[in-house]
C-alpha cells in the first residue's frame, strides 16, 4: 500500500506509464553522415526561416494540438552549421536508417525481453512546434511486448522505437522561436511502457531500471539532456495528462505525486464552482482608460492596453494552490503566456502597483461583487489581448466540467505547467523516402550472443561470488564503478582485501566525501587501485582510506605512496615487527606466566602506538606468532 503526503495510492486509482528517450552514442546521425556531438558554440554558419502550417491528415482532419499551435502564428529561425547538412534543412531527402543505431536499438530490445519486428518501417509523426524543419519527426518501430519486474509488480513495455532527436530550442523572442540544428537527427531510442505503474515510487524504479539497461550497453550518450522522460498519468475520475521533459530521475516520483495533487484539487474546485453556481462571462471589455495614468510598471511596460473579463462566483478560486508554487491562477496564466502576456486577477490584488481605486473601477465595469473575480491582461494590441483572454476564459470554463486532457511541461521543482492539448491519435504516415530494413535471424543472434550482463544478474553474482549483502551488491552494481570494483577485488582479494571494504569505499565512502565537498573527480582509477595495493601490503590500516582519498583529491599530483607518507601513515611492517619483538622480550616473564592469554594485554601496548596506522588484525597475527615462539622455545628446553 502506498503512502506519502497522506494519499493512499491504491485508492486514487493511479495509472501511469513512462516514455523514455535516450540519445545513442553513434558516430553519425540517424539519416545523414553528420556528427552526433552537440556544439558548445552556437554561432551559426548560416540561418534560415520557416513558417509551419497545420496540414490536414489523410482523413481530412486537423489535429487539435496542431490547430492550437497554428493560432500562435509563430516564425521559426533555424541555426545551421558546417557540422549540419541539407538533410537537417529539409532540402535533401533522408538517407537510409543508420545501421549502427539499429544494432544498439536491437540490443536494448533484447535486454528488455522484447519481440523484434521482422522489418523496420520508418514513419512520419507530425510535430507542430517547429522542432523539426520538415514538420514531422521520423520514427521506426523496432520491438514490442517486453516486460520489467518491480517489487510493486510487473510493468509491460509496449514498444521500442528508433527516432531522430528534435532541434534544440535556443530562445523565444516575441513570435520568433530560434532552434539550433546540431541536435536534430541524433538517434534516440524511445521506450514506452504500458500504463501499469501504480505508485510514484514504482515510476521512479521503472525509469531507473530502464536507465540502467540503456547505460549497460555502453553505447548511449551520458550527461544532462541525453535522457528525457515523459510520464502519462491518470487517476480515477481525473484525466489523462502527459508530462514531458523530466531530466532528473529523482524528480519522477515528485512529478507523479504533484500531478495527483493537482487533479484531486481540480476535482474539488469543480464541485465548489458548481455548488456556487459559478459562470464564466465571455464579454471582454477594454479597460485601458482606467489605467491611463497608472503607477503599475507591469501594465505600462506591456504597451498601454488593458482588457478584462469577469468570472462570476470565482472569488478565491484562482488563489487556490494546486501544486507547490502553482495556484489555479497560475494555471490560467499559462494560457495567456502562450500569447506573450501575463494574467492579473483580483484574487491577488492589490499588487503590481495597481491601487484600490483602479481595482474598484475594474470591478464596477463588470458590476462585480465580492464573490466574483475579474481577470485582466496588459498588451500592446487588441487582437493579442482578446486571444489571450479568450484562451483564459475557455480554461476557466473547462474547470467547471472537469480536468482537461493535456500535455504539460515538467518544472524543476516537480510541478508542471500547461504546454498544449493532448495530440489526437493517428498522426503517423509512412516515410516513403526511407527504405524498410529487414532484420534477419543472423543479425539478432550475433547481437544476443554478446549482450551485456543485466543489472539483476550482476547483483546476484556479487552476492554469491563476493559475499556482499543485498544492499551493497545493489549499490555497487548500480554505480559506474562496478568494473573498477571487480578489477580491485580480483587483484587483491587473495591478499586479504575484503570485497565488502572495496564496495563500501567505492559507494558509501565516495558519497560521504562528495557530500563533504571533496573534489573526487581528481581521483583516478589508478589512485584507487594503488590504495588497495598498498593496503594489501599492509602499508596502512583500512581506517585511513578516507583520509588518503581526501588528500589525493586536494593534491592529485601526489602518488598514493607519498600521500601515505604525508599523512604520517607510512609504517614499515618491519618496524612493527621490531617493536613487537622488543615488547615481547621485555614482557617475557609475564608471557611465561600467562601463556596465550598474554596476547590481549600486549595488544593494548602495541595498538597504542600503531592504532589507525596498521591493521589490528595484522598486529594480532604478528603478536600471536611471537608469543607462541617464546612459549614454544621454553617448552623445547
Ligand atoms: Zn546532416
Amino acid at each position: 500500500m502506498g503512502t506519502g503526503i497522506g494519499i493512499d495510492y491504491d485508492k486514487v486509482g493511479l495509472k501511469a506509464g513512462l516514455e523514455i528517450h535516450q540519445q545513442l552514442d553513434t558516430r553519425t546521425k540517424l539519416f545523414c553522415k553528420c556528427p552526433t556531438t552537440l556544439r558548445d558554440n552556437k554561432d551559426s554558419t548560416y540561418s534560415f526561416i520557416r513558417y509551419l502550417r497545420a496540414s490536414k491528415s489523410e482523413i481530412g482532419e486537423v489535429d487539435r494540438a496542431a490547430r492550437e499551435e497554428e493560432s500562435y502564428s509563430r516564425t521559426f529561425l533555424y541555426k545551421a552549421y558546417d557540422s549540419t547538412c541539407l538533410v537537417e534543412n529539409d532540402e535533401e531527402p533522408p538517407g537510409e536508417l543508420n545501421p549502427e543505431a539499429i544494432d544498439i536499438a536491437l540490443e536494448v530490445a533484447l535486454m528488455l525481453n522484447m519481440k523484434v519486428v521482422d522489418e523496420i518501417h520508418t514513419m512520419r509523426k507530425i510535430v507542430i512546434d517547429g522542432s523539426n524543419t520538415c514538420g514531422f519527426q521520423r520514427t521506426a518501430l523496432v520491438a514490442t511486448d517486453g516486460r520489467l519486474t518491480t517489487e510493486e509488480g510487473g510493468v509491460r513495455i509496449d514498444s521500442l522505437c528508433l527516432e531522430e532527436d528534435a532541434a534544440q530550442k535556443i530562445e523565444t523572442t516575441g513570435n520568433m522561436v530560434v532552434y539550433s540544428l546540431d541536435r536534430l537527427g541524433i538517434p534516440l531510442v524511445e521506450i514506452s511502457t504500458a500504463p501499469d505503474i501504480r505508485t510514484p515510487e514504482q515510476a521512479r524504479k521503472v525509469a531507473e531500471q530502464i536507465g540502467m539497461i540503456l547505460r549497460s550497453t555502453g553505447k548511449v550518450k551520458r550527461g544532462l539532456g541525453t535522457i528525457r522522460q515523459d510520464i502519462n498519468i491518470s487517476i480515477e475520475g481525473g484525466a489523462r495528462v502527459e508530462i514531458k521533459g523530466v531530466q532528473n530521475l529523482r524528480l519522477i516520483s515528485e512529478i507523479v505525486k504533484n500531478e495527483i495533487l493537482r487533479q484531486r484539487k481540480l476535482m474539488e474546485l469543480k464541485d465548489e464552482l458548481n455548488n456556487r453556481g459559478a459562470r464564466v462571462e465571455h464579454r471582454i471589455e477594454d479597460l485601458s482608460s482606467i489605467f491611463k495614468d497608472t503607477e503599475s510598471k507591469v501594465i505600462n511596460r506591456a504597451g498601454g492596453k488593458v482588457f478584462g473579463a469577469c468570472l462570476r462566483g470565482f472569488a478565491g478560486i484562482l488563489g487556490t494552490e494546486l501544486q507547490p508554487g502553482r495556484r489555479f491562477g497560475t494555471e490560467l496564466a499559462d494560457f495567456a503566456t502562450k500569447y506573450g502576456t501575463g494574467l492579473i486577477h483580483t484574487d491577488e490584488l492589490p499588487a503590481y502597483g495597481i491601487d484600490e481605486a483602479e481595482i474598484a473601477r475594474m470591478r464596477s465595469v463588470f458590476n462585480a461583487s465580492e464573490s466574483d473575480c475579474v481577470v485582466i491582461v496588459a498588451v500592446a494590441e487588441r487582437a493579442q489581448g482578446e486571444k489571450a483572454l479568450r484562451a483564459v476564459l475557455n480554461r476557466a470554463e473547462a474547470a467547471m466540467r472537469g480536468i482537461p486532457e493535456e500535455t504539460r511541461r515538467a518544472l524543476p521543482n516537480g510541478s508542471s505547467a500547461y504546454m498544449r492539448p493532448l495530440p489526437g491519435a493517428a498522426r503517423m504516415y509512412p516515410e516513403t523516402d526511407v527504405p524498410p530494413v529487414e532484420i534477419d535471424a543472423q543479425r539478432l543472434k550475433a547481437i544476443s550472443s554478446r549482450l551485456p550482463e543485466t543489472f539483476e544478474h550482476r547483483v546476484t553474482r556479487y552476492k554469491q561470488q563476493f559475499g556482499l549483502n543485498d544492499e551493497l551488491a545493489t549499490k555497487v552494481s548500480r554505480s559506474s564503478n562496478f568494473n573498477l570494483f571487480e578489477l580491485i577485488v580480483e587483484r587483491y582479494r587473495g591478499k586479504g582485501v575484503s570485497p565488502t571494504l572495496v564496495a563500501r569505499t567505492l559507494t558509501d565512502t565516495t558519497v560521504e566525501l562528495m557530500r563533504e565537498g571533496v573534489e573526487l573527480e581528481n581521483l583516478t582509477e589508478q589512485h584507487l587501485i594503488d590504495i588497495f595495493r598498498l593496503l594489501a601490503e599492509h602499508a596502512f590500516a583500512k581506517e585511513a582510506i578516507p583520509d588518503i582519498m581526501r588528500l589525493i583529491a586536494s593534491e592529485p599530483e601526489l602518488s598514493v605512496e607519498r600521500a601515505i607518507e604525508e599523512i604520517g601513515l607510512r609504517v614499515s611492517i618491519r618496524d612493527v615487527e621490531r617493536f613487537i619483538e622488543d615488547t615481547v622480550a621485555l614482557k617475557r616473564d609475564f608471557i611465561l606466566e600467562k601463556g596465550e592469554r598474554a596476547v590481549g594485554p600486549l595488544m593494548g601496548i602495541v595498538m597504542a602506538k600503531y592504532r589507525g596506522k596498521v591493521d589490528g588484525k595484522e598486529i594480532n597475527r604478528l603478536l600471536k606468532t611471537k608469543v607462541e615462539q617464546i612459549l614454544k622455545g621454553e617448552s623445547d628446553k
